[in-house]
């Protein structure tokens, strides 16, 4: 893989221009990466695709385990885990790249995401160099199972509110665990738990690795999904399950800082997990649209029906963008504090925690561009699509929890915006200058720059940095004019988050096919150059529609008037010919039968 040197903060793309060959693009797997994600897809293509049905039936519970023993022997459970304890050692990207293809296993991609996510990652990064030896060669061979027990039935997004208790034995050797957890992945087959409980009226969560066998464990039947319907998920009760103080996972009260960084991982790892599901959805829908006729023809020559394959195409193209772009700054991030003499875990940790927006912004990009995905898939499908005998309907159903897990969609909006506030507060991130002169701009004449179209992308990139201006005038007035109150304001945080969102996309696919040109030439990237165009047009109307909106919600009079023009110069954009754009990424899908990006 290429080496970047660069230092780009979590945050920063929205006050900073970014070089597209500082940016990390899919294309760039090396020849070992693509052999590992070859060996997941014939994982797939061997052990899920043959036995989809049945895993989904859990008629049979010896298999989904019986799977998952192979994806251990294989080596695919311990991608992120060193070599030292049984696993591949292997880079951040590299295990965004397993989990992309891991995305298309249907409900044993959450299964694989439970154990070698939050099951494993809480002990990898936490634990004491006995605790790592003890139990992570198990996990990452696959011998041992792992869940991760934090939601409550009164506890869900408000995880450090739960009431599940520790208490210290009297010869203080065991802490005695007594709650109720809810929503359990993994939970029916798990031989280990990552269990968060509070300790007499601690004000936070600490966590536990619990063993099955320690005993005082049960668990209700297997809950009643609407997808995912292979995927164990039970409630689990702890009665007086004996745990013993070395069992302890970090320092007490440090739970829930544990959660909060491991879901990081979970969102950004989320993000590329359903990369693999809305590929094969994707080119499900094209080879449907080839095979099926109406009208005496295939309704891939209908223009609606293009239009709905090149729009699945270009956000499936965008996800990816943004994705691997922010896994490479983490993974760069990593190595830049390790070369600073910090210890590995600890900058794994705060090389995440540093691009804690991007992770954000891949959860619930990703997240929405699936429910997208697979409704269009549906619709492609027909009567067919409504289906249980077609694929599509087992991916709309089990599509839609990418929005509630790891953290629910509206959650994470109002993170990425509460945290990006709170570190320009603390001058982390030098947002306020900016925004000054933006707010300045308002009220000045606008210069008109020319632009040399004949650049590839001269004129987006002009939108795109307009659209920031967009978010550093809206955010800049709304934090001054609300101040902590904003917090009470999520309508105006969600539609910050959504002009985030689409700057970082849209700017993502752009940056990312200007470096595929840069190697390939622009013929070559020919739709790649179209997707990027559409998706931009696409993201400047949804920015002008968030951000009229805020406006409207917090300004009045002169100001609002003000601020109203100004978006309208910061949302200024060349029309698109969006359905030319649309007609010829999908002919190229048509012709080549898939997702072929
Ligand atoms: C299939 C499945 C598997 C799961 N696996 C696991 C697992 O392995 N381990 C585990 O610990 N948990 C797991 N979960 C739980 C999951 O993480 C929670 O369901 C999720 O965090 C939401 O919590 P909740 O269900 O209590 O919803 P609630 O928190 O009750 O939220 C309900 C609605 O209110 C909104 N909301 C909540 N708080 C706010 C707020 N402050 N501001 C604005 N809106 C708000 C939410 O966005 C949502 O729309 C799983 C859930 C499911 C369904």
């Amino acid at each position: 893989m290429a080496t970047i040197t660069k230092s780009i903060k979590g945050g920063e793309f929205l006050i900073r221009e970014t070089d597209a060959q500082e940016i990390f693009i899919p294309e760039e797997f090396t020849e070992e990466q693509k052999m590992m994600a070859q060996a997941c897809q014939d994982f797939i293509d061997t052990e899920i695709t043959p036995n989809i049905e049945e895993i989904d039936s859990m008629k049979n519970p010896d298999l989904v385990p019986s799977i998952f023993k192979k994806a251990g022997e294989l080596g695919l459970l311990g991608i992120s885990v060193p070599e030292e304890y049984g696993g591949m050692g292997m880079s951040f990207n590299t295990s965004m790249l397993i989990a992309d293809i891991i995305g298309a296993a249907g409900s044993f991609s959450t299964t694989y995401g439970a154990h070698t996510g939050i099951g494993t990652l809480p002990i990898l990064y936490y634990g004491s160099e006995e605790q790592k030896k003890k139990y992570l060669p198990k996990l990452a061979t696959g011998e041992w199972a792992a869940c991760y027990c934090l939601t409550e039935p009164d506890a869900g997004s408000d995880a450090n509110s739960g009431k599940t208790k520790a208490e210290l034995t009297e010869d203080g050797k065991h802490y005695l665990i007594n709650g109720q957890k809810m929503w359990i992945s993994n939970a029916g087959f798990a031989d280990l738990f990552i269990v968060f409980a509070k300790i007499e009226d601690d004000k936070n969560l600490t966590a536990f690795i619990v063993e099955k066998t320690f005993g005082g464990i049960t668990m209700n039947e297997e809950e009643k999904k609407m997808g995912i319907k292979g995927s164990s998920t039970r409630q689990v009760f702890f009665n007086d399950c004996k745990v013993p103080v070395e069992n302890m996972l970090s320092d007490r009260q440090n739970g829930f800082k544990i959660a909060v960084n491991i879901l990081n991982i979970g969102r950004i790892k989320l993000g590329s997990g359903i990369l693999g599901g809305v590929r094969t959805v994707t080119s499900n829908a094209v080879k449907y649209s080839t095979e099926r006729k109406q009208f005496g023809v295939s309704i891939n020559t209908f223009g609606a029906i293009k239009a709905k394959l090149a729009e699945m195409a270009i956000r499936t193209y965008v996800s990816e963008s943004l994705c691997y772009r922010a896994g490479q700054d983490i993974e760069e991030q990593i190595n830049s504090f390790v070369a600073d003499g910090m210890e590995e875990n600890e900058a794994k940790l705060k090389g995440v925690e540093a691009f804690a927006m991007e992770c954000a912004i891949a959860k619930i990009h990703g997240s929405e561009v699936l429910d997208y995905v697979v409704d269009q898939g549906v619709q492609v499908y027909g009567g067919m699509g409504y289906s249980a005998e077609a694929p599509m309907e087992r991916a709309y159903r089990d599509a839609r929890i990418a929005r509630i897990y790891e953290g629910t969609n509206e959650i994470n909006r109002m993170l990425m915006i509460g945290m990006l506030l709170k570190r320009a507060m603390k001058g982390e991130v030098n947002l306020f200058e900016p925004a000054m002169a933006v707010s300045a701009e308002l009220t000045s004449v606008p210069s008109f720059e020319s632009i040399d179209t004949s650049v590839l992308f001269a004129a987006e990139k002009d939108v795109l940095k307009k659209l920031k201006k967009v978010f550093l005038m809206v955010g800049g007035k709304a934090a001054m004019a609300l101040q902590d109150k904003i917090e009470d304001e999520q309508e105006i945080m969600m539609n910050l988050a959504d002009v985030m969102i689409e700057i970082y996309a849209a700017e993502s696919a752009i940056l990312r096919t200007e470096k595929l040109v840069s190697l390939k030439g622009e013929a070559a990237a020919a739709n790649q150059i179209a997707m990027s165009q559409v998706y931009l047009a696409e993201a400047v109307d949804k920015i002008n529609a968030a951000g009229k909106e805020a406006i409207a919600s917090f300004t009045k009079g002169d100001e609002q008037k003000v601020m109203l023009m100004g978006l309208k110069r910061f949302t200024k954009a060349d029309p698109v010919n969006t359905k030319q754009l649309r007609r010829q990424i999908a002919d190229y899908m048509i012709e080549q039968g898939k997702y072929p990006f």
